[in-house]
């Protein structure tokens, strides 16, 4: 579930190539893309989002992709054959460079099931892709304080809003991972209080973090939360923001990133 909106810039579909792979924590490997076409891309910053085609079979075409990903361009994905069709998954940009045309994407390496996270996890230098972008679910309406709310899947958007948001920004955000190892260096302003947090082995996504966020003292004045990862953190934290602590559904952004045990698309 989710209430963010499409944004997208008229960036169409970008043709990129993989430069370089790393993996940065144990979880997480960074694929840096290039090439020309990125000059064409829009770049806003934030949890800004797109949609990646990955070739499963040798034939994969991405030149009849469509330019944007709405209901229509997902209509028009669908009729493509089968055979020649890459699979898309929704990805976010952790880092543009414009000066030098890099994109850099922070994947979960989730285990062997799926398709992105394996993909990622052993992709080379110079293997092609395409992707469109999705714009900004990052829509901050008026208010004292923010709360960010991720579980890894999230965090490369977290971590891109700590960045980008204003520097006398105040707030928390909390961030629950499979492994403690895979926390990042952040970029927060000073008043934004971060929280990791680690899940207990073999527990579902949420099940440290929701009950954190119900004892967590909220700061006075409005707040304005995002909430994104597995399903059950992103409508466990809306439901529990708008239920319990009676925050106006708008003030909420949410969207359910993954679901435990379903295949994305
Ligand atoms: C707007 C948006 C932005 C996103 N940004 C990022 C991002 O920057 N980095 C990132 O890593 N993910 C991100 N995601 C999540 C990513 O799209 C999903 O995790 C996606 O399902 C991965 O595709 P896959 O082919 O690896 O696995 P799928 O084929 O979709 O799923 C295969 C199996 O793996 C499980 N699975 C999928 N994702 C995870 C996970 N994260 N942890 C554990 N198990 C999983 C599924 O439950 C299923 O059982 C984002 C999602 C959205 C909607």
């Amino acid at each position: 579930m989710s209430n963010i909106t499409v944004t997208h810039a008229d960036s169409g579909l970008v043709s990129v190539e993989v430069l370089r792979r790393e993996r940065i924590t144990p979880h997480m490997t960074r694929v840096t893309f290039g090439g020309p076409a990125l000059a064409q891309f829009t770049y806003r910053g934030f949890d800004q989002w797109f949609r990646l085609a990955i070739a499963v079979h040798d034939d994969d075409r991405f030149d009849n992709l469509p330019r944007t990903f709405g209901i229509g361009g997902y209509l028009k994905y669908l009729t493509l054959p089968k055979g020649t069709r890459p699979v898309i998954r929704s990805y976010t940009v952790r880092e543009f460079r414009a000066e030098t045309l890099e994109m850099d994407v922070d994947f979960l390496v989730h285990g062997d099931n799926g398709i992105a996270g394996p993909w990622a996890a052993q992709v080379e230098p110079g293997t092609t892709a395409a992707f469109i972008d999705q714009g900004c679910g990052w829509k901050p309406v008026p208010a004292e304080w923010t709360l960010l709310v991720a579980d890894e899947s999230g965090l490369p958007a977290i971590a891109a809003i700590l960045r980008d948001m204003p520097r006398d920004a105040r707030g928390h955000a909390l961030i629950e991972l499979y492994d403690c190892a895979d926390q990042q260096v952040l970029e927060a302003p000073d008043g934004m209080q971060v929280h990791w947090l680690e899940r207990a082995p073999g527990t579902d996504p949420g099940t440290t973090l929701l009950p954190v966020l119900a004892g967590l003292d909220f700061l006075p004045g409005d707040v304005y939360a995002f909430a994104v990862g597995e399903s059950a953190v992103a409508t466990g934290a809306r439901r529990h923001l708008v239920r319990e602590r009676g925050i106006p559904k708008q003030n909420v952004t949410f969207a359910g990133y993954w679901k435990v045990g379903r295949a994305a698309g």
